[in-house]
């Protein structure tokens, strides 16, 4: 049985004649960027995350370019980044013209390990990117606090973690940024490149509103050099009829995840993670024991609300692109997110020096595998995914 990683057809079909009225109400308002279809969304959005201000901007990336350009940071400044995420979150750094320095993350929740972090902070580190890897939340107390400790600005990276929690605490709304995105593979899925940005300062929230559209402050008059960071209309309309449908998702995902854990935690070789194995220290030796489990899953801390924006497992022995083409073969698509750390990318040659010691992101880049998990998703298909690897597994 085919099984995609995402089915946005599926999503949207069943919301039909809310978009449609919500696409012939922009048509006809003759106002296609910014105005009160905007407003209404960045309204609606800060009341769902718990945030004090939202602004709708052109796409994740951009929201983590407003954060940086706000924040004033160019060039001679450091940026801790995770060296296992998006390439996103460590090119909007490069693109102010600051140093991204990129820090070892956890083998268990795959986010930021707050111990590197701290061995990484030098006179000239301005600011932390904290990413909430796949969905689930980094460990933001530590984070916090080594960005106090140094007057670090703190942006969480929430394009991938839209709803998630934190001891409580919506994403977003703990560090003075949050960038989140819309982009189709997201939970909160739009109709092309959208984002939102979350701001706890309101002069700040001024700030990036004005460097949304080119550091405009009066008419034709710009105090600050920004850029054309604008969120459409039309996508703001869109997302804001699946707005109130993304808590159900995010639980019907949740569901989904423990479905796999429930089924794939039973087969042989496939080892169930658990919260305490998170030390944030390097993986085990045992990986290339041939006891050692040949299958690992991912593992949602009791602290967190995970809300599985992929449902990514671990597969050792270097065979992980080998069951990706035994999936493939039964028309299963399961993405690698992502193959190469950051400070491995070609165009992070000359600054890859802080990754050198990244030991955790450089073997997690071998072994991930994202499983596909969406709302839509029936047992049947889920039950497809589990059996092929259950045939691998006694294959392999
Ligand atoms: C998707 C993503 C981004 C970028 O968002 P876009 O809307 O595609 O620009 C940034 N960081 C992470 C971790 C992402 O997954």
């Amino acid at each position: 049985m085919p099984v995609p990683p995402v089915d946005l057809a599926a999503q949207n079909a069943a919301l039909q004649d809310e978009l449609d009225a919500a696409w012939q109400r922009v048509l006809r308002s003759g106002r296609y960027v910014l105005g009160a279809e905007v407003e209404a969304f960045e309204a609606a959005a800060a009341t769902f995350l718990e945030a004090p201000a939202a602004l709708g901007v052109s796409s994740g990336t951009d929201a983590l370019l407003i954060a940086l350009m706000a924040a004033d940071i160019g060039p001679g400044d450091e940026v801790l980044v995770p060296d296992f995420t998006f390439f996103a979150t460590g090119g909007s750094v490069a693109r102010v013209g600051a140093t991204p320095v990129f820090v070892d993350v956890c083998p268990v929740c795959f986010n930021m390990d707050a111990r590197d972090a701290a061995t990484k902070v030098t006179p000239r580190t301005r600011a932390l990117i904290a990413v909430h890897l796949y969905g689930q939340a980094a460990r933001l107390d530590p984070l916090a606090d080594l960005a106090v400790a140094h007057r670090l600005t703190l942006i969480e990276d929430c394009a991938q973690a839209f709803g998630a929690r934190y001891k409580g605490e919506r994403v977003g709304s703990r560090g003075d940024f949050g960038a989140f995105s819309f982009y189709p593979t997201k939970t909160l899925a739009g109709f092309g490149d959208a984002g939102l940005l979350t701001v706890r300062d309101e002069e700040m929230r001024a700030r990036c509103q004005a460097l949304r559209n080119h550091g405009q402050t009066g008419v034709y008059e710009h105090a600050l050099i920004g850029g054309n960071f604008r969120l459409d209309a039309l996508q703001a309309a869109l997302l804001n009829v699946k707005l109130p449908h993304v808590a159900a998702w995010n639980s019907a995902r949740q569901r989904r995840a423990e479905r796999y854990e429930e089924k794939l935690g039973a087969l042989p070789g496939v080892h169930r993670t658990s919260e305490s194995e998170c030390a944030c220290r390097p993986l085990s030796g045992d990986d290339h024991d041939g006891d050692a489990p040949r299958l690992r899953l991912p593992c949602a801390y009791a602290h967190n609300e995970h809300v599985w924006g992929s449902y990514t497992i671990r597969v050792a022995h270097g065979r992980r692109d080998a069951l990706r083409q035994h999936l493939a073969d039964q028309a299963i698509i399961a993405p690698v997110y992502y193959p190469l750390p950051l400070s491995a990318q070609p165009c992070f040659r000359d600054v890859a020096a802080s990754g050198a010691n990244n030991v955790v992101s450089r073997q997690l880049a071998q072994e991930v595998l994202s499983l596909p998990l969406f709302p839509e998703m029936t047992d049947a298909q889920q039950d497809a995914v589990v059996s092929a690897i259950a045939t691998w597994l006694d294959a392999s």
